[in-house]
């Protein structure tokens, strides 16, 4: 039935609704719990119910439909059948966990109930079946205090506590010791605590139970910490998320049984080897919690780790050996790296859940090209596998080797990359520091999901307990964070905000150091060396140029970022921004110079003197961009961003000049404006100074000319007049351009090839693109201002309200990071179009900031442009993405 809202899995269940294998119906874990159930892998029977039930539960806050209920009824008998015991049964009960999961796995985010159907009667039975009454004792406590947690909303606090005193008063150190009868005893305390705090008893009734947990995973898709993990990660908010009921099975009957988490490749250096951990007689949270420290999955990690209690693989060999064969499985039928959750009942083997697996950069790269060498995935797949923007962690510098360490600690390898910054201790300050610009690292005892946004304005993070798949691990590989974990060494005192590692005493607001690829922890700042962009970065990047249509160029105007740009793969220069060459120091005062003129003549003794400074600039960087096309933008800011402030440079002015210092002051009044943005910049100044545009030509053309003499092949100057809004603005601009070109060619004998074109940033530019390509060679998308200029929105002004925007949803994302492709993405293909219409084959690109942003990458190879420019550390992201855009 295609409006089915409940479907069964496991046991004899069809698995056939092709709903069922839509994630934004069931969510990732009912989807691929089904998908693992029908391709015969041992799964606990269960139900899922759709997200469409969270958004009517949600919506209109009304009691559940009688359809729904009595679909849920059929479903549990379904699993009561499966399983052979009865829900509620007193002699024999079954018992569910409750699981959250949406169509994007948002891990930590939800919250789970384990052994649902336990109440005062039930507990006996299980008891009476499992022939341990110390288990089933623990089981009930444990459901007690989830339920009342998540459901109820007690504080856990209070019930930690209480175990905490049990085990005090009768000198224990480990929940181990706990005998039946002190579980017995904890279970009344819980159960007073419940009443004191909820008004009400325990609930016994197993349906009461089962509705009630429902309801609160509905509740969680709008708790806080879920909306700002949907936040930080572009998760739409209106998705919703399933409910899936599944019959537990039991990693705590004792020593037979266990419970773990595993990777079926190592997800921070993406290695082909079993990565994960296990606990033996624990229940699934307890791996994850950090109460006791995890055991290594394989012999070889263990021996790796020089640890002592043994692996899984050594432990238990048949288990081990059916897990090592259903990650293969697993493998092959996702063709990707999964994340698994398995727990092991008597000895026999359970899958709980699968996914594919969040990676690192690093391991994402290894993990795509190693598929296509093992046939298991085609380059195309592999390509598409690899999230653009997460290349950005492997661009970045990593410590150098040599450079000194005052390594103070070590822990665990959570997240790699390294980072340097003040410690701070709470999720708060780091962002407020992080915020007025500091860097910061979040020094924790272990994370948890109120921790996120710490997490995310720290540059590290470091916890002292907690596994490689702790919250923090987890979270902070996701995020792109470094991160070290169970470093045991470290204890924070909140009280005095301190820090001891060892012998040594840190305070809050001191820098230092963690590797998240080794684990250490260093005192201070240590120096750091340029990343490998050889190995699988090359590979894959090679197959990504194999794939995308669209160019991709760079942002730069120094001779340095040409050539790192070049090494990232950059074909040519998109935008240079020829100002600022003028900002120089040396420079300035010449400009000032100009500026200030009186009249033509002034203005031109000093621009003769600052062209051949702009005509080394323009040498050096045609040098390192010898046969590639150079877009050059002419002086594009209004001129008083030059102008002196100080007292001082007025003086210095003035004797260079022989004028006086009144008379330059007056002129710099002059140049006041109210909205410089709208004001005497861009063409204007060409318009009215031609001089400037002349003197910039001639520099671009003799440097041309004398790299093209001297390397025989010459550079493609494209030269681009900003902020045109009509075609006889850049008429005018070109003539003056020509000309130079003419007047250079002439006096050096030499002819190059050049273009001139315009950079379309005004609304009127874009509509008027057909008449404008008349004279106008090539365009240029200025995506920063036309965006600016079509929202009427200051781009320097935007801090104190598009928050705001984006928060409340008017804005999807910010506008000046990724096109606003509806609006101004309009624009753009409208000029596109008429551009076109007039001259066919006209060459379009794009110079803003968006040329390096993934979602406006895809866009501009929707509307055919020919290329992308991107500032040098994020071609190598634009290259990958104008591949994928390609592709999909
Ligand atoms: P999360 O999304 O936070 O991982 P899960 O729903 O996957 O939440 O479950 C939390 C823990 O409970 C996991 O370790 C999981 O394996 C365990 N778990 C969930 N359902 C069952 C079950 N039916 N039997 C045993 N353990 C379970
Ligand atoms: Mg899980
Ligand atoms: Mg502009």
């Amino acid at each position: 039935m295609s409006n089915d809202t409940v479907f069964t899995f496991g046991g004899n269940a069809p698995h056939s609704n092709a709903r069922q294998k839509d994630k934004t119906v069931v969510g990732g874990k009912g989807a691929n719990l089904a998908e693992m159930a029908s391709i015969g892998l041992p799964v606990p029977p269960g139900f899922t119910i759709a997200t469409e039930e969270c958004l009517k539960y949600l919506d209109q806050g009304a009691d559940f439909s009688d359809k729904l209920r009595a679909d849920v009824a059929e479903a549990l008998a379904h699993v009561e059948r499966t399983v052979g015991k009865g829900f509620g049964d007193a002699a024999d009960p079954l018992l569910v966990s409750v699981r959250s999961g949406a169509a994007v796995s948002m891990p930590g985010m939800m919250d789970t109930v384990l052994n649902l159907g336990l109440n005062d009667e039930t507990v006996e039975g299980l008891a009476a079946t499992s022939g341990d009454e110390r288990f089933a004792w623990d089981s009930y406590r444990r459901f007690i205090q989830m339920y009342s947690d998540v459901v109820l909303g007690v504080d856990h606090g209070l019930f930690e506590e209480a175990l905490e005193i049990a085990k005090e008063d009768n000198d224990y150190y480990a929940d181990t010791e706990m005998s039946a009868d002190d579980w017995k005893s904890l279970v009344a305390e819980y159960k007073r605590i419940v009443t004191e705090e909820h008004d009400a008893p325990f609930p016994q009734d197993p349906n009461e139970q089962l509705w009630g947990a429902i309801r609160a995973v509905f509740d969680s898709w709008d708790s806080e910490r879920a909306k700002i993990y949907r936040r930080l990660n572009d998760i739409p908010h209106d998705m919703g998320t399933a409910v899936n009921v599944q019959a537990m099975v039991f990693g705590n009957m004792g020593e037979t049984s266990a419970t773990g988490v595993a990777f079926t490749r190592d997800p921070s250096t993406g290695e082909r080897a079993y990565y994960g951990e296990w606990l033996v007689n624990a229940q699934g949270e307890d791996v994850v919690a950090g109460i006791r420290t995890p055991q290594y999955l394989t012999k070889a990690a263990r021996e790796a780790a020089n640890a002592k209690p043994l692996s899984m693989e050594e432990a238990m060999p048949e288990a081990y050996g059916e897990l090592a064969r259903v990650f293969d499985l697993l493998e092959r039928h996702y063709r990707d790296m999964q994340d698994i959750e398995f727990t092991v009942q008597q000895g026999k083997l359970w899958m709980l859940q699968t996914r594919s697996g969040k990676r690192t950069a690093k391991a994402a790269l290894k993990m795509a090209v190693e598929m296509v060498g093992e046939g298991l995935i085609d380059e195309k797949t592999a390509i598409l596998r690899v999230d653009p923007m997460a290349l950005d962690q492997l661009l970045h510098p990593t410590l150098d080797p040599d450079a000194p360490r005052d390594v103070l600690t070590s822990g665990l390898p959570a997240s790699p990359g390294a980072a340097s910054g003040k410690i701070v201790l709470d999720a708060d300050t780091a962002e407020v520091w992080a915020n007025r610009g500091e860097k910061v690292i979040l020094v924790r005892v272990e994370t948890s999901p109120e921790d996120i946004h710490g997490m995310h304005a720290a540059v590290g993070i470091l916890t002292a307990r907690g596994g490689m798949t702790s919250h923090a691990a987890v979270v902070a590989r996701g995020m792109g964070r470094p991160c070290v974990s169970g470093a045991s060494q470290v204890s924070i005192a909140r009280e005095g905000r301190v820090l001891t590692i060892g012998n040594r005493e840190l305070k809050e607001g001191d820098t230092i150091t963690i590797d998240g690829s080794n684990g250490q922890v260093m005192a201070g700042e240590v120096a750091t060396i340029e990343p490998e962009l050889a190995g699988d970065f090359g590979v894959l990047m090679e197959w990504a140029d194999k794939y995308r249509r669209m160019r991709v160029r760079t942002n730069a105007e120094t001779e340095a970022d040409c050539r790192m740009a070049r090494q990232f793969g950059a074909e040519g220069i998109g935008l240079c921004r020829t100002e600022h060459m003028f900002f120089d120091a040396d420079r300035i005062s010449l400009v000032r110079q100009m500026i200030l003129a009186e009249n033509e003549a002034g203005r031109r003794a000093a621009l003769d003197r600052l062209l051949p400074e702009q005509r080394g600039d323009f040498v050096k960087i045609f040098e390192v961009m010898v046969g590639l096309p150079c877009t050059i933008r002419l002086l594009d800011p209004p001129l008083h961003e030059f102008l002196p402030h100080e007292d001082a440079d007025f003086v210095e002015l003035a004797n260079a000049t022989g004028r006086d210092v009144d008379q330059l002051k007056r002129r710099a009044g002059e140049l006041h404006e109210f909205n410089p943005m709208l004001g005497h910049r861009g063409c204007r100044l060409g318009i009215t100074y031609p001089e400037i545009y002349e003197m910039q030509a001639r520099a671009i053309f003799e440097a041309a000319c004398e790299v093209a003499k001297a390397s025989g092949e010459a550079p493609v100057p494209e030269i681009m007049i900003p902020l045109v809004a009509t075609r006889r603005e850049l008429e005018i601009l070109k003539g003056v351009v020509d000309k130079a070109a003419q007047e250079v060619f002439a006096a050096s004998g030499t002819t190059i090839e050049y273009l001139v074109g315009t950079m379309i940033e005004l609304p009127r530019a874009a509509l008027m693109a057909g008449e404008i390509a008349e004279v106008g060679e090539f365009f240029s998308f200025g995506t920063n201002d036309l965006t600016q200029t079509t929202l009427g929105v200051s781009r320097d002004d935007a801090g104190r309200f598009l928050t705001a925007y984006v928060e409340k949803g008017i804005f999807a994302r910010d506008p000046f990071v990724s096109l606003d492709v509806d609006g101004v993405g309009q624009l753009v293909e409208i000029a596109a179009e008429r551009g076109r219409a007039t001259r066919q084959g006209i060459k379009l690109g794009i110079c803003g900031e968006h040329g390096g942003d993934p979602a406006s990458i895809a866009f501009c190879e929707k509307t055919g442009l020919d290329y992308v420019s991107a500032s040098p550390y994020r071609v190598p992201i634009a290259r990958l993405a104008a591949a994928q855009a390609s592709l999909r």
